[in-house]
């Protein structure tokens, strides 16, 4: 019997990892890194790898494109 290999992370790889969109810090969510900023999904690839193209990431509901997520992130920005 083989179960279906989870994908892990090394806890201090994903400290280093951040969202190629706003740099929002990843976390593990079920078998994918969530972004804790925009919510964006990335892949992780079987070896382990995490897939961090935003070509290939699941975009937080709403979201038609990564650019509009990119358009959040100068809405959101606070006023210097
Ligand atoms: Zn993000």
């Amino acid at each position: 019997m083989t179960e279906p290999r989870r994908p892990s992370i090394a806890p201090e790889f994903l400290e280093i990892l951040a969202c190629p969109i706003d740099l929002g810090r990843l976390e593990l969510r079920d078998d994918r890194l969530a972004c804790s900023r925009c919510g964006t999904k990335y892949r992780i690839e079987a070896d382990g790898i995490p897939n961090l193209l935003i070509d290939a990431a699941e975009l937080p509901a709403g979201a038609a494109s990564h650019t509009e997520i990119e358009g959040w992130k100068q809405r959101n920005r606070p006023e210097l």
